[in-house]
C-alpha cells in the first residue's frame, strides 16, 4: 500500500439482502465503523435497497454505491437504471463491468466504456472491474486480458476523466471461489495496470489512481494484500454480507496504515 493513496474498501452485496436485512446490516456497520477515518468505506446494495440504506447512512462515514447502471439518462429501456437515478438516491460510486455482468449479461468493453462515460457525466465514481478467468490465466494470457479490458474501458477518455475512476483487479477464478490470488500474484497485476496507465496517460496519473483487489477477500487475507505497494483496497463480495467480517476487513485495512 502506498501512503499517498487513500485506501478504499467497498462491499458488493450482489443480488442479496431484502430491504429489512440491508437496513440491519448497514445499521451495524455504521455503529461499528464510526471511528474509522483513514479508509474510504463503500457499500453497494441492490438497487431496491439503495434508498433505505442511504437513509441509515446519513451522518456516517460510509458511502453508497450501486452495482451497475445504464448509459442513457432516461427512455424506453425496460428494467434499466440510469446514472441520474442513482445520483438522486444518493449514490456516490458505481461498480462497472463486474465479471458477473460480463459473463451472464453480455457486458463488453464497449458497453463498459459507455457506462463509465455516463457515470462520470453524473459525478458518480466508477469502480471499473478488470481481470482474467482461469482459462486465460492458465494460458498465460492474464496481462493481455487485463490490457484489453483497460484499453477498451478507457478508450477516448481524457486524463481528467480517468483520474476520477477506481480500478478493481478481480481475477475471475478468485471471485466467490474461496481461492484468493496470492499477494504476489495480485501485486504483479496491479503493478502491470499502473505501468499500462503510465504509458496510456502519464506517471502522475498512474501513481495516484487507486487500484483495489477483489476475489475472496476475507479478514484473514486483507492485511497481506494491503501490504503490497500497489494494492489500495478491496472490492469484497461474500465477506461484505456479514457485518462481523466486513468490519474486520475494514479495521485490518486500517491497522496496516497506522
Ligand atoms: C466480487 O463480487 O467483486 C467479489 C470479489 O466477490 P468475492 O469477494 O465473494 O470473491
Amino acid at each position: 500500500m502506498n501512503t499517498m493513496r487513500r485506501p478504499i474498501i467497498a462491499g458488493n452485496w450482489k443480488m442479496n439482502k431484502s430491504n429489512f436485512e440491508a437496513i440491519d446490516l448497514v445499521t451495524l456497520l455504521k455503529r461499528d465503523l464510526n471511528d474509522v477515518n483513514d479508509v474510504d468505506i463503500v457499500v453497494c446494495p441492490p438497487f431496491t435497497a439503495l434508498s433505505d440504506v442511504k437513509d441509515v447512512l446519513t451522518d456516517s462515514n460510509i458511502m453508497l454505491g450501486a452495482q451497475n447502471l445504464y448509459w442513457e439518462d432516461a427512455g424506453a429501456f425496460t428494467g434499466e437504471i440510469s446514472a441520474s437515478m442513482l445520483k438522486e438516491v444518493g449514490a456516490q460510486f458505481v461498480i462497472i463491468g463486474h465479471s458477473e455482468r460480463r459473463q451472464y449479461f453480455a457486458e463488453t468493453n464497449d458497453s463498459v466504456n459507455k457506462r463509465i462515460k455516463a457515470a462520470l457525466k453524473w459525478n458518480l465514481t466508477p469502480i471499473v472491474c478488470v481481470g482474467e478467468n482461469l482459462h486465460e490465466r492458465e494460458n498465460n494470457r492474464t496481462f493481455d486480458v487485463v490490457r484489453d479490458h483497460c484499453e477498451g474501458a478507457f478508450d477516448g477518455f481524457s486524463e481528467e476523466e480517468i483520474e476520477k475512476i477506481i480500478i478493481a483487479y478481480e481475477p475471475v477464478w478468485a471471485i466467490g471461489t474461496g481461492k484468493t490470488a496470492t499477494p504476489q500474484q495480485a501485486q504483479e497485476v496491479h503493478r502491470f495496470i499502473r505501468e499500462l496507465l503510465m504509458r496510456m496517460y502519464n506517471e502522475e496519473l498512474a501513481r495516484d489512481i487507486r487500484i483495489q483487489y477483489g476475489g475472496s477477500v476475507k479478514p484473514e487475507n486483507i492485511t497481506e494484500l494491503m501490504a503490497q505497494p500497489d494494492i489500495d483496497g478491496a472490492l469484497v463480495g461474500g465477506a461484505s454480507l456479514s457485518h462481523e467480517s466486513f468490519v474486520k476487513i475494514v479495521k485490518n485495512a486500517c491497522a496496516i496504515r497506522t
